[in-house]
């Protein structure tokens, strides 16, 4: 997954299209991310034993290809390469070559 938690994304389609977000869980398994405040779904929950009830909204995951990082240097959104530097891989920014550090 070239996306991970914590990154800044730009939504690239659908009803958030143009909105910027952070990553806030990645499911790689299902190619998918839970990105804030976007594709919240309200749900409505039972009261139980631990939880009151009610209404309650959640982000529901969107598909990792509708997301598109957002450099931390150049500040746009751009596509994501890799480099390996001893040993170890980083992502690089593909505009301006810079290693995307975690
Ligand atoms: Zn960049």
């Amino acid at each position: 997954m070239k996306i991970q938690k914590g990154d800044k994304v730009k939504i690239l389609s659908g009803k958030y299209k143009g909105k910027d977000s952070v990553i806030e869980k990645v499911l790689p398994k299902l190619h998918r991310v839970v990105a804030e405040n976007v594709n919240m779904v309200s749900k409505h929950v039972k009261p139980s034993s631990k939880t009151k009830g009610g209404i309650v909204k959640l982000p529901k995951s969107i598909h990792v290809s509708t997301v598109m990082l957002i450099c931390p240097k150049c500040s746009k959104p751009v596509r994501i390469g890799y480099r390996v530097i001893d040993g170890k891989k980083y992502r690089v920014c593909r505009s301006c070559k810079e290693v995307i550090k975690k």
